[in-house]
């Protein structure tokens, strides 16, 4: 089982697509992009778990 997340699906206006393989791998995916992308400096617990949930299982 894979994990996709896409920022669009977040609501961003952006074509990031990340995949990871563990819910785990895809937060901390995610929480690079928004700190280099998004200039989000603290991903918090909140923030993740919206992560988590918006991912598509593949
Ligand atoms: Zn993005």
């Amino acid at each position: 089982m894979a994990y996709e997340f896409s920022c669009v699906d977040a609501g961003a206006a952006c074509r990031a697509h990340l995949k990871a393989d563990t819910q785990e791998e895809l937060v901390e995916k995610v929480a690079d992009h928004l700190k280099k992308k998004h200039k989000v400096q603290h991903v918090t617990n909140t923030l993740a778990n919206y992560a988590i949930k918006v991912a598509k299982e593949r």
